[in-house]
């Protein structure tokens, strides 16, 4: 008979990772899957300042620090991709790009990825001007024009951490105020080379080959201009990583994974935590919590 285990995690982020730490620790027979790289969205942001016991760490340390962590205790995290899976029943399947395995219980820690502006020219530009992580792709714009499209807390994160880099930071944001942390937004407008945009949308964004500019509506006066830059970086969102669920859970009307307050999915024995369920407050601090509660309570329906 197949080998059944009593958990797969799927997602090595902060939530699955601790997750991990807390399984190894329980000595459950379990699984971490990961379809990319270990650390999760962590690994893309430049600065975290809270992140209580750890200031001022940059997010691929906090995320090496991670790994190294669940490395000490002998977690092996698989590197492969879920596809789909089977959740009826009290011996769950997880299909992955390589194999299939059996489980008792699952703790869904996908995340969340960055959503997309939806506006003409956004798809054949991405990656041609156009990003989604300022601290992926920041470098490639040295002492470029940029702008970031969005007013929270990214948005502003974005803006300040380009300003060391680029010539100009364009903020433009549909309202006449942000949504960012009070502290993060002084701190922007202390900086120079940043400027916001208020009331705008970005209709297009245009070039042939590259980015070039965009084309912005500013919804108060109706005017419509052109912004010349080289870069643009969309900060407005994100969207749960649930494609390959299917509707195996249940999920609300944003998309978000549906728990209670152990973090039990619709679906019996199947867990989530971090950013891909329906949470108030998607940090790190957040979803380490999730990862450690949804071990305790899936040890529970064990
Ligand atoms: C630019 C930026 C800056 C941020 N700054 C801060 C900050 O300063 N402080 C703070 O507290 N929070 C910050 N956050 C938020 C923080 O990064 C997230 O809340 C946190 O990473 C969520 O952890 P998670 O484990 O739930 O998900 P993630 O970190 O998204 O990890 C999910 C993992 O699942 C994997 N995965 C997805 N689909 C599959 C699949 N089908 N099969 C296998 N694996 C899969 C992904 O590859 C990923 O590694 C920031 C986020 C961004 C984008």
């Amino acid at each position: 008979m197949d080998k059944v285990f009593d958990t797969i995690i799927i997602g090595a982020g902060p939530a699955g990772l601790t997750a991990s730490i807390y399984a190894k620790r329980a000595m459950l027979n379990f699984l971490i899957l990961e379809k990319w790289l270990p650390g999760g969205e962590i690994a893309n942001t430049y600065e975290v300042e809270n992140y209580p016991g750890i200031n001022n760490v940059s997010g691929a340390e906090l995320a090496d620090k991670m790994i190294d962590h669940t490395k000490e205790l002998g977690v092996n995290i698989t590197l492969e991709s879920v596809d789909h899976v089977e959740f009826e029943g009290d011996i769950k399947k997880i299909v992955t790009d390589r194999n299939t395995y059996l489980t008792k219980t699952v703790v869904i820690a996908t995340g969340a990825s960055a959503r997309k502006l939806g506006a003409p020219g956004e798809k054949e530009l991405s990656g041609r001007g156009i990003s989604y992580c300022a601290v992926c792709d920041g470098a490639l714009f040295r002492n470029k024009v940029v702008a970031v499209i969005g007013g929270g807390d990214v948005a502003v994160e974005d803006a300040v951490y380009l300003s060391r880099v680029a010539k100009k930071v364009y903020i433009i944001h549909r309202r006449d105020e942000l949504r960012a942390a009070k502290r993060e937004q002084e701190k922007m407008f202390a900086i120079d080379n940043i400027e916001p945009i208020w009331d705008s949308v970005v209709g297009s964004f245009n070039g042939t080959e590259v980015l070039q500019s965009l084309t912005i509506k500013n919804k108060k006066t109706g005017v419509i201009s052109d912004l010349e830059l080289d870069g643009a970086f969309v900060a407005i969102g994100m969207n749960p990583n649930v494609d390959y669920l299917k509707d195996a859970v249940e999920f609300n009307d944003g998309g978000w994974i549906v728990t209670d307050s152990l973090l039990e999915t619709s679906a019996k024995g199947v867990y989530a935590a971090g950013d891909v369920r329906n949470t108030p407050l998607r940090q790190i601090v957040t979803s380490v919590a999730d990862g450690a509660l949804a071990i305790y309570a899936l040890q529970k329906y064990l």
